[in-house]
Formats: C-alpha cells, sequence, structure tokens
C-alpha cells in the first residue's frame, strides 16, 4: 500500500484569515524542480542543501514578475514529513500572495492536495501508523492541556506499542496452536489449555483496560457540552462570562445587548465543556421575551450533555424555574443559586423544600465567589469523581479503536470458551486470526480504503 510517487501534491498549509506569515506545502518527486522553476533565491549561486532555508523571491517566471518575498526550504526524502521530497515556501500571510503562489506551483506540475492528504502519504509510506495520524487530527484539535498531551503521546507511539505487544502475544498463543494443527497426534502433549487460557486471560485484561480508558478519557478528548439555562435576568450571561474568567459574551443591565446563542469552551480540571448560553430575545422594547427565553432555553437543554439551571437568590422562586426543573430533571442538573451578593435570607430554604433532595451550588457570577465550587461541581457530576484526571493510561483509544478492542475481546473469549469445549485447533486459530484482525484494524494494518478515506477526510486542507 504506497502512494503513486508520480503524484507531486501541493497545498496551503496554514489557516485561511490575516497572518504574519503563510506556508505553501508541497510534496513528491517534483518538489525540487518546482521550487527552481518559481523561486529566485538571493544567492544565485544557491545548491539547496536539503533541510536548509533560503531567502529569496517568489516570480511568475514569463513575465519576471515578483509575487512574494519568502523563505523557502527543500528537505529530501527519506527524512521528511511523508517520507517524499518536500518543499515548503514561508511567505507572507495574506491570501492572494498564498494564492498565487498555489497556482504557480500548480501551473509547474503539482496537483492540489486532498484534505489530510499529506498525512496519509505519512502512513502509506510507513512514516506513521493509523493510531499516530488520528494523534495528529487530535494535536490540532486538542482544547486542553491534558487532550494535548494524551494526543502526543499517542503521536509518539504510545498506543501503537500497546497494540504491538498484544499482536506479539496473540502471535505466541496462534503458534502453540498451530503446532497442534501440525501434529494431530500429538494435540494433547502439545496443546496444553491452561497454558493457553493463561495467556488469553492476560490479553484479555490489557484490552478491557484500554476499552475502559477509552470510556473514562472519551469527555477529556472530545469534551462536553453544556447549557445554561433560567428566566431571564438570573445572570446566565455574567455567569458564562464569570466561567471563562475573561469578558467575551457581552453583558450589560440594558436589555437587548445580549447576542443569541453564544458557544465558548472552558477547561474544566482538563474537560473541554461547550458551554451554549440561551440567552434569551428580546422584544422591540427591550423586554426580554419571556416565553421565548424559556422556550428557547427548553430546547437548547436537549442538545446538552449536562444542564446548569441558574436561579436568582435576590428574589422568591418562580413558576418557570420549576417549569424548567421539571423540563430539565431527567438530565445531569446542577442547580446553580446566583447573586449570592445580594441573597435573600430564606432563599435556600426556599430552593431545598421546592426542589427536595437536589444540590445547589451558591455563587455571586459578578463578584466571582463560589465559581471554584461550581466548577468542581461540574467535574464530580460528569466524571462521577472528585479528584483530577489521571488516566492510568497514557493514551485514551477513540470510538474506532473501542470498537475494535471490544471485537477482539468477544474473539479472545470465544477462544477460551473453545478451549474448555476442546475446540478443534483449526477452529481455535481462527479465533486468534479474528482479534489480531481487529488489532490490525486499529494501527491500519489490515483497515480497508473506506475506513482510510473516512479519517483522511477529517483532517484539514495541507495536513
Ligand atoms: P441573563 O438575562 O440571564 O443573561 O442575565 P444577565 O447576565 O444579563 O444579568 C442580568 C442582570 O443581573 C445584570 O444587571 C447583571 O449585572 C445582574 N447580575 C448578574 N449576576 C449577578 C450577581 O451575581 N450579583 C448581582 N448583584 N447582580 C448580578
Amino acid at each position: 500500500m504506497t502512494r503513486l510517487h508520480e503524484a507531486t501534491i501541493a497545498a496551503i498549509a496554514t489557516p485561511p484569515g490575516l497572518g504574519g506569515i503563510g506556508i505553501i506545502r508541497i510534496s513528491g518527486p517534483q518538489a525540487l524542480t518546482i521550487l527552481k522553476q518559481i523561486f529566485v533565491p538571493k544567492n544565485q549561486q544557491a545548491s539547496f542543501i536539503s533541510h536548509r532555508l533560503y531567502y529569496g523571491w517568489i516570480k511568475k517566471s514569463a513575465a519576471d514578475q515578483l509575487v512574494d518575498e519568502v523563505l523557502a526550504v527543500y528537505m529530501r526524502a527519506p527524512y521528511t514529513y511523508t517520507r517524499e521530497d518536500v518543499v515548503e515556501i514561508h511567505a507572507h500571510g495574506s491570501f492572494a500572495a498564498l494564492r498565487q503562489i498555489l497556482d504557480l506551483v500548480q501551473n509547474a506540475g503539482a496537483r492540489l492536495a486532498e484534505p489530510g492528504e499529506f498525512t496519509k502519504t505519512a502512513f502509506l509510506n510507513g512514516r506513521l501508523d493509523l493510531t499516530q495520524a488520528e494523534a495528529v487530527i487530535e494535536l490540532l484539535q486538542a482544547k486542553t492541556s491534558e487532550g494535548l498531551q494524551t494526543a502526543v503521546n499517542q503521536l509518539q507511539g504510545g498506543l501503537h506499542h500497546q497494540v504491538q505487544k498484544l499482536c506479539d502475544a496473540l502471535l505466541e498463543i496462534k503458534a502453540l496452536v498451530e503446532v497442534a494443527i501440525d501434529f494431530p497426534d500429538e494435540e494433547f502433549e502439545v496443546l496444553q489449555p491452561e497454558v493457553l487460557r493463561d495467556k488469553m486471560g492476560r490479553v484479555i485484561n490489557v484490552l478491557e483496560n484500554l476499552i475502559s480508558a477509552a470510556d473514562h478519557g472519551k469527555i477529556f478528548k472530545e469534551g462536553l457540552s453544556a447549557v445554561i439555562i433560567g428566566r431571564p435576568n438570573v445572570g446566565k450571561s455574567s455567569l458564562l462570562n464569570a466561567l471563562l474568567k475573561e469578558d467575551r459574551a457581552i453583558v450589560t443591565p440594558i436589555p437587548g445587548t445580549t447576542r443569541d446563542t453564544i458557544e465558548e469552551y472552558l477547561d474544566i480540571k482538563g474537560m473541554p465543556v461547550r458551554i451554549i448560553d440561551t440567552a434569551g430575545i428580546r422584544d422591540a422594547k427591550g423586554e426580554e421575551v419571556e416565553e421565548i427565553g424559556i422556550m428557547r432555553s427548553k430546547t437548547k437543554l436537549h442538545e446538552a450533555d449536562l444542564v446548569i439551571l441558574l436561579l436568582d437568590s435576590s428574589m422568591p422562586l418562580q413558576e418557570e424555574d420549576a417549569q424548567l426543573f421539571c423540563a430539565a430533571h431527567e438530565k445531569a442538573l446542577l442547580l446553580v443559586a446566583n447573586k449570592t451578593d445580594i441573597r435573600r435570607q430564606d432563599f435556600m430554604a426556599e430552593c431545598r423544600q421546592a426542589f427536595p433532595g437536589a444540590e445547589i451550588t451558591a455563587v455571586s457570577a459578578i463578584n466571582g465567589s463560589g465559581i471554584d465550587r461550581l466548577e468542581d461541581a461540574i467535574f464530580t457530576k460528569v466524571t462521577g469523581r472528585n479528584t483530577t484526571w489521571d488516566p492510568g493510561y497514557a493514551t485514551i483509544p477513540n470510538i474506532r479503536h473501542r470498537a475494535a478492542l471490544v471485537k477482539a475481546v468477544e474473539a479472545g473469549r470465544s477462544f477460551t470458551g473453545g478451549l474448555t469445549t476442546d475446540l478443534s485447533p483449526d477452529l481455535l486459530a481462527i479465533d486468534l486470526q479474528t482479534a489480531l484482525d481487529y488489532l490490525g484494524d486499529i494501527v491500519g494494518y489490515t483497515t480497508n480504503d473506506d475506513v482510510l478515506d473516512k479519517i483522511f477526510g477529517e483532517f484539514c486542507l495541507g495536513k
């Protein structure tokens, strides 16, 4: 499985928008020839030593018209990201300049890369296994330092090595079973069910630990969504600001200035939490339209993994508070009493009566008191633990890996069951091969093209 070596691919590798520099990436056998056609180094004698930066200009060859002042680097295969010849042109960040340079690169013989094609090439050329390629996406999308760390561990081959060790253990078992296939008359002496059961038991144990790491770690990798619901003016936008610890949402005492819906990520003890704020709609007089606000809260809460129902402790509980509580009670729900700086004395007692058994966190979104306790409450509610996160494993398998691990466990158990019922060695070997194939899918030895297309299709252009 290798990429066709004739093709040289190119793309803008930096995101669109204004930036100090923008990078064009070229990979393939024509990379250096293309660079020489469009780049004029300041030192005309430059011999393009590998991995060295050259200063110069990109020019339109026909008219000798200069396009941009750039730094260019040629990296000779195989010591490159794709294991092919690679060229990078570091230009000024404007989209117009990058677009023109990319046009020149294409006219000189490169084809536009598909999303993820550089990383796919690195995978097909054996530089990365599939878990490492997936780690590149996770690295690009990491929202917290914990998420970043697990992606880096996976990129360094953390999961790959664990899967490899499991494959080795399964191959060892398979070798023992195959001896029994080759020497059927001596089957009893060769096939020692206790030894095999013991070895498979250890494999299944590691597989199950990985599955459990996937379950516990998922939320740290993918994050969760939380919604703040509540009546108009209870302080939803103020709470969002307090959680963000900066004034990103617009909040003023004058109604009409709250944006419709705001989404931001919070880092709560390493967990990326996307907060959906459900600010109400205001009418022409600037009054928040209560009914629409409540309706919107109700709609939004279905999209969320966690619901934060905000109450205003400076006034008595209202009918709408109870309505929202009823609408949300089947979700993971946190009750939060806001405005404790001006709290009515009886408020907490009223809450306990109205919402028996519910845990209530008191905060003041304005002066920040109780916000740390609220973060702890969110963490505990979602993870079921109140300590900070310790994955126990260097890497967290993703959904795709998890599905394959579960199938490998099933095959492993089927093998152990077969040992008990004296299944023939040929059939035992089939279970072992099935488990090996599922593990092979994780690292990309046996993964089919559709799955590969789906994985690399998630990448951005130029990666
Ligand atoms: P929303 O309509 O639920 O988004 O409410 P806002 O966040 O816009 O807040 C409504 C009003 O309550 C504003 O005047 C805020 O300054 C005020 N407010 C919000 N939180 C607190 C708080 O903790 N204490 C006090 N005293 N006022 C608050």
